[in-house]
């Protein structure tokens, strides 16, 4: 026999202790005290002895003729889906199993206490919530029990149902000081254990495990109401009972969890706790939880419906405040789930407009440049140099053209190889680049040919620039493999200005072209400009003699 409660309970601090000593006092005294049927009571107590029958039992349960009836009506309906009308309690029994039975029993009648108490007392609308709430967990808590395997779901449904049952009472006698407490949770989102303490030196679960050892309620259903608010973790070895009333606390700790999302303020980590939790303790999956959270409404209605609870329309204060915080949920997760979507597309988007920047750069340089000395390639010349001739050609600037080419070159390639050659190609194409101005343009012309544009430049600063570059090249060692090989190059220069005029573009390169051969002919590793080929022309209209053994212009 447990010592009276207010034993217990001694030197309670908080403002609403005194009353909370009255409440403890009735509950010693057995007075006013929400009652069991007298049926279930019975029952609770026949099945305490094993060797009861279902037979007995059932005629216990059908003295009361409106339980039968619940529970009849309960087990043919969705909640239990069974292919086949159970028409009788002893059916019932027999394909439920007697201890479901004798859970639905008191199921009933703690909902009917729930409800009588919510019509008769002052603030209904605190009770309503109270046993609203309790009916969500409970439902909670049957579906967690079945997504785990649990071997008694009515055991965990009537435990889930019972964990606030201490609360009816602080309601009940103290409505007033229990609301303002309420209120405060609600504001501060502070634990409702905390609050219950500070104001009455005692919390729900406590008192809440005193009513139940009153209704001589099992050790299964009266240690998950106390440490329901009290997350412990699991012992590393258990006896089998005690083992199994640890997973009833912790299903029912879960459940609580769950109807706190829909009816306390909102907070999006509270569903991924839940999560956490469920995966933990029971290996329930995150998905399998959000379906849960997703049907609990529906399916709590269903079952008030089928166990004929007064479940008024949507006007109901909880049922508003249901919806709010389970639109606000599917917002506040969508909104989560759509904000993880939208950065994981931005990511992608970023990622493939950086490949397509990437692609396209290569797809322009693959057309524009040379592949193996990185300069403009021939067809980029050819746009460059027909857009600089109009320019000069309409604003009257000089400009002019260099033709290049390697001196001998074949002989590289013959007696270096191939390989080596490429490499000179790409070292000259180098050197050529770096001494020319940034408004110039180099250009792989063809095989060992290069061509430089020099908009602006008359033809003294473009000769002038291409013995700078002849001078580069043939000053510059080549490194082969440790040793050092010296290339040369010859170059024509060409200028349309003034005093110069050509009539195309076409015109220009040729006369570059035709200058590089000068070049060629008349020794290589030399630069030949229109100068040079005035020169020339006027010593070859010389008399015979005067130009004979002359040596080459220089
Ligand atoms: P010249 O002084 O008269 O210009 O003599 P050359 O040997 O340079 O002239 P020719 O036109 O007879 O030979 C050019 C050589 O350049 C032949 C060719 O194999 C080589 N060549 C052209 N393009 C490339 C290339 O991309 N890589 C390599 N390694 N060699 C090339
Ligand atoms: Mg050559
Ligand atoms: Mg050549």
């Amino acid at each position: 026999m447990d010592p009276p409660a207010a034993a217990r309970v001694s030197n309670l601090p908080g403002n609403g202790a005194s009353r909370v000593r009255e409440i403890l006092r009735l509950l010693d005294q057995d007075r006013d005290l929400p009652t069991l049927s007298p049926v279930v009571e019975k029952v609770l107590q026949r099945v305490k002895d094993e060797r009861v029958s279902i037979r007995e039992l059932a005629e216990i349960i059908k003295n009361d003729v409106s339980l039968s009836f619940k529970i009849l009506k309960v087990v043919n309906s969705a909640f239990y889906g069974f292919p086949r009308k159970i028409s009788t309690l002893t059916q019932a029994m027999v394909i439920l199993g007697l201890s479901a039975v004798k859970n639905l029993a008191l199921s009933m009648s703690i909902l009917e206490i729930f409800v009588q108490e919510a019509s008769r007392g002052k603030d209904g609308k605190g009770f309503r919530v109270f046993w609203e709430r309790s009916l969500f967990s409970a439902v909670a808590a049957r579906r967690l029990a079945l997504l785990m395997k649990h071997r008694n779901e009515e055991e965990v449904f009537i435990a889930a149902l019972l964990q606030d049952i201490g609360t009816l009472l602080l309601i009940k006698h103290l409505p007033e000081d229990y609301a303002e407490v309420m209120e405060k949770a609600q504001r501060s989102a502070s634990d409702i254990v905390a609050l219950e303490e500070d104001a009455f030196g005692i919390n729900h679960a406590v008192l809440g495990e005193f009513l139940a050892n009153k209704w001589r309620l099992p050790r299964t259903l009266t240690i998950p109401i106390l440490r329901h608010h009290n997350p412990s973790p699991t012992p590393d070895s258990l006896e089998p009972e005690e083992q199994h009333i640890h997973q009833l606390t912790q299903l029912v700790q879960l459940s609580n969890q769950i109807s706190a999302i829909f009816y306390e303020e909102y907070r999006s980590d509270r569903v991924e706790q839940l999560k956490q939790s469920a995966r933990t303790h029971f290996n329930i999956s995150p998905q399998e939880i959000e379906d849960l959270l997703d049907h609990l409404a529906d399916e709590v209605k269903e079952v008030a419906e089928f166990f004929g609870l007064p479940l008024e329309g949507t006007q109901s204060y909880s049922e508003l405040l249901m919806a709010a915080n389970i639109a606000l949920g599917k917002i506040n997760l969508t909104y989560e789930q759509m904000n993880r979507e939208l950065i994981a597309a931005k990511k992608r988007a970023e990622e493939l407009s950086e490949q397509l920047a990437e692609a396209n750069r290569k797809l322009q340089e693959m057309a524009n440049v040379d592949g193996l000395t990185q300069i403009f390639n021939r067809r980029v010349f050819q746009n460059l140099i027909t857009r600089e001739f109009y320019r000069s050609h309409r604003y009257g600037h000089p400009l002019s053209c260099i033709m290049i080419d390697l001196d001998h070159f074949k002989h590289v390639n013959d007696s270096e190889g191939h390989l080596v050659g490429d490499q000179v190609l790409r070292e000259v194409a180098a050197l050529l680049h770096g001494s020319l101005r940034k408004t110039d343009f180099l250009a792989r012309y063809g095989g060992e040919e290069f061509v430089v544009i020099l908009p602006e430049a008359e033809n003294k600063a473009a000769a002038t620039l291409a013995e700078k570059l002849r001078r580069a090249v043939e000053a510059h060692p080549f490194d082969i493999e440790g040793r050092t090989i010296h290339v040369t190059i010859s170059l024509g220069v060409a200028t349309y200005s003034r005093e110069m005029p050509v009539t195309s573009e076409e015109e220009l390169v040729q006369r570059a072209d035709a200058n590089l051969y000068l070049a060629k002919r008349y020794g290589r590793n030399r630069t030949w400009t229109e100068d040079d080929s005035q020169q020339l022309r006027e010593r070859l209209a010389e008399p015979a003699e005067a130009t004979q053994n002359e040596p080459l212009p220089t």
